[in-house]
């Protein structure tokens, strides 16, 4: 017997289907995790194995976060990493990252996805890049079943240390055969490339300064042998771009090329300094974009020039990035910077609350290579999350709900289902004592500062 659940009553469900249809009175009715019917009361069965009434709260489907480095939830606000660009922040963390343990991995990966799943957030990719210590990816992917999430892991990597030329320090690179040989034994092991997947491996060599040219080329015919994506950083600030000249004599988007590092198998995390021909090109091929408007902003790295990529018709999903540069993981909350950052550095037409919304769900879902997620309708996965309206952040601004969830304070998620799995319920973890978790956390966090 399937597995059936009915949401009904919703003040309005964004259905972000084909029409955008937004269903006052709205709900949609789930078997075995599949949406088999969306609709007001007569569209829908009236009874299920579980019925959830939303009235007075709005329906979003699960937002998707296309970028993140979990581990780094143990590192947030550091001193000495408060008040740095990327090269000078990634230099005074590195040393702290070598310290990472499994039990590090495992724990902080689970409160980054606790604080992603209570904001809304139901489909989320982490770039792990760091592997000191007997840390493997498994450790965040077991974290990822446990909560209920459903998980991209990418197995980054870094290879070119200072010694070579790079930024990470020595000690925390790893051989390239033996990276591409573990990436192959990850994609062989728990790749789900099916529909409705609750896993799929990525493969990411962490940045154009901390691989070599060979790394990138051999990623690449890795991830194509099997069929998954490929990730890394790009383009993401000034220097980033004169690293790049400097010694391939080419820009970011011209060394990708290159490389093979585009198409719609690819996605690139945060692209603030692509140049028009390096957005032309990622238009053409298909590339997707992870804009992550509170690490830009934060480590001053600029203003992603997004309504310019989005009307060439680039494919553009919304990231928090790690938690150490954000210095949060609040999906919701980088929805509303989004569109904040798009109208600071574009004029207030840049960016409407409903295409911020839609970039950080059917955006995400096309960058993560996934036609399954990002709408509520027949034949979607039930990824959805509901807000409470009744909050003191939504008073005055019940006029249009939807607007309202980007405009005002973000506020917590009631509901998230993931899957059919109801993963938050009543603003609370349903799968895990988070109280319990944070505290084992915050000692952990205490040990890598201070050890
Ligand atoms: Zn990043």
């Amino acid at each position: 017997m399937a597995k059936t659940l009915l949401i009904r009553n919703a003040n309005v469900l964004v259905t972000m289907d084909e029409g955008r249809r937004e269903i006052a009175g709205g709900g949609l009715f789930a078997e075995d995790g599949r949406i088999t019917a969306v609709g007001t009361g007569d569209d829908l069965p009236e009874t299920a194995d579980e019925v959830i009434d939303l009235a007075g709260h709005v329906v979003i489907p699960g937002l998707v976060n296309t970028h993140h480095h979990m581990y780094q939830s143990l590192t947030r606000a550091v001193p000495g990493a408060q008040d740095a660009e990327l090269f000078g922040w990634l230099t005074s963390l590195y040393p702290l990252w070598a310290k990472l343990t499994p039990e590090m991995i495992r724990v902080s990966t689970r409160v980054a996805m606790a604080e992603l799943l209570l904001s809304g957030c139901t489909t989320s990719s982490d770039h792990l890049y760091i592997y000191p210590n007997g840390c493997r990816l498994e450790d965040s992917i077991e974290a990822a079943a446990d909560i209920g999430m459903r998980f991209h892991a990418c197995r980054g990597a870094m290879s070119v240390g200072v010694s070579k030329g790079g930024l990470p320090p020595d000690s925390v690179v790893e051989e390239e055969e033996a990276i591409l040989k573990d990436a192959a034994r990850l994609i062989e092991t728990w790749h789900d490339p099916a529909r409705f997947s609750m896993l799929r491996i990525a493969v990411a060599p962490c940045s154009p300064f901390s691989v070599s040219r060979d790394l990138m080329r051999e990623a690449a015919k890795l991830a194509r042998h099997y069929g998954v994506s490929l990730h890394t950083h790009l383009a993401e600030n000034v220097n980033d771009i004169a690293y790049s000249r400097e010694k391939f004599g080419m820009t970011p988007a011209e060394y990708a090329e290159d490389l093979g590092w585009v198409g719609p198998d690819v996605w690139h995390a945060h692209c603030v300094q692509l140049d028009e021909a390096g957005i032309d090109l990622f238009a053409r091929t298909g590339t997707g974009v992870a804009h992550c408007p509170c690490s830009n902003m934060r480590l001053a790295s600029g203003i992603a020039p997004i309504r310019k990529m989005r009307d060439r018709g680039v494919c553009v999903g919304l990231g928090v990035d790690g938690s150490a540069s954000n210095d949060g993981g609040n999906m919701l909350g980088e929805v509303r910077q989004a569109l904040l950052l798009a109208r600071v550095g574009f004029g207030p037409a840049a960016m409407t609350a409903r295409e911020a919304l839609e970039i950080a769900t059917l955006g995400g879902a096309r960058v993560l290579n996934r036609a399954d997620i990002g709408a509520l309708a027949p034949g979607m996965a039930a990824d959805l999350v509901a807000f409470d309206l009744s909050g003191v952040g939504f008073a005055g601004a019940l006029h249009d709900p939807v607007a309202a969830l980007v405009f005002c304070a973000p506020e917590r998620a009631a509901l998230s289902v993931v899957n059919g799995r109801v993963v938050v319920r009543d603003g609370q973890l349903a799968s895990l004592d988070l109280p319990l978790v944070i505290e084992r956390h915050n000692r952990l966090a205490r040990a890598l500062a201070t050890d």
